[in-house]
């Protein structure tokens, strides 16, 4: 059985000027010890399901489908248990340390405070653990006594995986957790991540909106469009999809600063979701639409190799024989 199994998730956000929907219909699944990485421009969804995994969402998000995590439904959990899960079974990483860490109180502090709301540690035992995870993730003991202001970008990504990492959850969510950094500091933290879920056989989620960081932690990648998978694959493979595809050009290589400044092959903007387009909802922007791609719409069909891709194309593809 899989860790995690999501199926036909989707969200809704509610707001003054009507249902906004963000998610629609995305089934994945993770099993013990694998490293996924979804994909998508901001606005695609994809922070919507890390958040909706273990229901962090505001209010006016409403969900609708199943994630069942170790078999037990997330969405249906009474709020006690939910607390229990969140860091001991599965724990998340934001996008932005600065936002993640609260600025008046001591780093070790804020990682000890998961080790005693689960009672799994106290006292000279937490501070022992404390001090074992800022080595784990590469920090001197005595940043235990710092304040967050008092670290860089990248040290507080570093204590933001410390504190996901101190109940030992079986999962980790890590949405964007190198976007802010600078490149060699970004290859530093990716490094640590590969490293620590390896050694700790974690699975890990990770989002982006850069394939080529996804691809280098992840072993496999989905990637999404307009709140929809458009396709999932082995990451040693190639894509299949015209919007992969685009997307991977957008961001060609880890750490290349040319890549960064020159985005290239995704022309046009993300639709709006409320209105999304008939047919393929990429078709706009598609370089290789055809006319049927307008009206008619394409479900996740199999594109090779333990891949799927929602793009007629790789149909056509399949009844050739190829
Ligand atoms: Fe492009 Fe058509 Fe494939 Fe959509 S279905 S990605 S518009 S070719
Ligand atoms: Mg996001």
């Amino acid at each position: 059985m899989s860790l995690l199994e999501v199926d036909d998730l989707s969200v809704t956000y509610r707001i003054a000027a009507g249902d906004v929907p963000a998610v629609r219909g995305v089934s994945l699944s993770l099993d013990a010890g694998e490293a996924l990485g979804l994909a998508g421009e901001s606005g695609s969804g994809k922070s919507s399901v890390a958040m909706a995994l273990l229901r962090l969402l505001p209010r006016s998000a409403r969900l609708d489908g199943r994630v069942l995590l170790d078999g037990e439904d997330v969405l249906a959990m009474k709020w006690g248990r939910l607390r229990a899960v969140r860091w001991s079974a599965a724990s998340i990483v934001f996008q932005g340390a600065q936002h993640g860490l609260n600025p008046v109180q001591r780093i070790g502090d804020q990682i000890a405070e998961p080790l005693l709301v689960h009672r799994l540690a106290s006292g000279a035992q937490a501070s022992a653990r404390v001090r074992e995870l800022l080595e784990q993730v590469g920090l001197p003991t005595w940043r235990a006594r710092s304040y967050p202001h008092e670290l860089s970008g990248g040290q507080r990504q570093r204590v933001m995986i410390a504190m996901a990492l101190a109940c030992s959850p079986r999962l980790i969510i890590a949405d964007e957790p190198t976007t802010a950094l600078d490149l060699m500091v970004q290859a530093q933290v990716l490094t640590l991540i590969r490293r620590l879920i390896a050694e700790h056989d974690i699975s890990l989620l990770m989002i982006s909106h850069d394939l080529s960081v996804l691809a280098d932690v992840c072993d496999r990648l989905a990637v999404m469009y307009a709140g929809r998978l458009v396709e999932a694959g082995p990451s040693s493979g190639e894509f299949r999809h015209p919007y992969s595809q685009a997307l991977a050009a957008a961001f060609p290589t880890v750490g290349d600063p040319a890549s960064r400044l020159a985005p290239r092959g995704l022309a046009g903007d993300p639709p709006d979701p409320q209105q999304l387009p008939g047919g393929c909802a990429f078709h706009p922007r598609c370089p290789v639409a055809l006319e049927s791609c307008s009206s008619t719409p394409v479900d996740l069909r199999p594109a090779g190799e333990r891949r799927t891709a929602a793009c007629v194309l790789v149909g056509e593809d399949r009844a050739r024989g190829n």
